[in-house]
């Protein structure tokens, strides 16, 4: 009977567009307990906007856009994307050039442009930049209190400016939050943003427990942690920083649009990139996993 179950598990979830790549995920899928999202791109569409540009006082804000932009046109993450279309959208110009460009792994990038350092990144960045953001700080907190991801933009050590980004959540996050509550699972929301943005958007979709301000390469570690008592536990990731988590979860999954290499890693790929394909996946192993008995 247990090939012909398994058989008919992952027909059933590939007339969903939900890929088991082996029995093995399958089965695994039957005895899942913690599902830990990834925020941006999984439970978001990953479709960041600019929506807000404050500026420290004397910061001329077209200028600061101009640096900020030429040192984000150098990196591959979204939210940079995001900050060189606002930019091209203001028509801010360009500048002399950018050089000695660092990519800082979950927290944003540096370069010296025209003969300035500038920092462009989370809190942590900032920090190591000697920046105090002074007069900026309540705007900072304002920002991530309605979920906005803040970017903050230094120059020389000094912070000259907030950046607000929005993510909408997918439409259905809420839902797949709910239904995998009904399943008697728990929902872990992991991301590299800040506390206060993700606990907002955690919120809006229901899910009880956030694990924020993870640097990439610790966010394996944060699953192992969640999997201590024996706990089977899923991960749903969609970018390169997420294999290493999808690898060490009991389940991988792979939001269809996401890295190449998320999908390879992971054991289960939605292909129509909707979280509610997460509940579904559990539903067809525990199905699949009745007939076998
Ligand atoms: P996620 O868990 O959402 O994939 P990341 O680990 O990629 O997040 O990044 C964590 C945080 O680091 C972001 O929320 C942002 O504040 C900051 N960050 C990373 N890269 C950049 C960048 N190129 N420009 C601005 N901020 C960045
Ligand atoms: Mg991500």
């Amino acid at each position: 009977a247990t090939p012909t179950a398994i058989m008919v598990g992952t027909s059933l979830g590939a007339k969903r567009g939900v890929l088991f790549k082996n029995a093995m995920a399958l089965e695994a899928s039957a005895s899942i307990r913690t599902v830990v999202m990834d925020k941006t791109g999984t439970l978001t569409r990953g479709e960041p906007e600019v929506t807000d540009l404050v500026t420290a006082p004397g910061t001329d804000e077209v200028r600061l856009l101009q640096l900020v932009a030429a040192v984000e046109r150098e990196s591959e993450h979204p939210l940079a994307d995001a900050v060189v279309r606002y930019a091209e959208a203001q028509s801010s110009g360009t500048t002399g050039g950018t050089q000695q460009f660092e990519n800082v792994p979950g927290q944003g990038a540096v370069a010296v442009v025209d003969g300035r350092r500038i920092a462009v990144g989370n809190r942590r960045l900032a920090e190591q930049e000697g920046a105090d953001l002074g007069e900026l700080a309540s705007a900072r907190e304002e920002l991530a209190a309605t979920g906005r991801t803040v970017v903050i933009a230094c120059i020389d050590g000094r912070a000259a400016g907030l950046i607000g980004i929005a993510d909408a959540p997918r439409e259905t996050s809420a839902d797949a939050v709910a239904e995998l509550h009904a399943l008697g699972v728990e929902v872990v929301m992991l991301t590299g943003d800040n506390r206060a943005t993700a606990e907002r958007i955690a919120q809006r979709l229901g899910i009880d427990t956030v694990i924020a301000e993870v640097l990439p390469r610790d966010k394996a570690a944060r699953i192992a942690e969640l999997q201590r008592d024996g706990r089977k536990v899923a991960m749903v990731g969609d970018g390169v920083n997420d294999a290493p988590a999808l690898a060490q979860a009991d389940l991988g999954i792979a939001i269809g649009a996401g890295t190449d290499v998320a999908i390879e890693t992971a054991d289960l790929v939605l292909m129509r990139s909707d979280p509610l394909d997460v509940p579904t996946a559990l539903r067809i192993g525990r199905g699949t996993l009745r007939k076998m008995r």
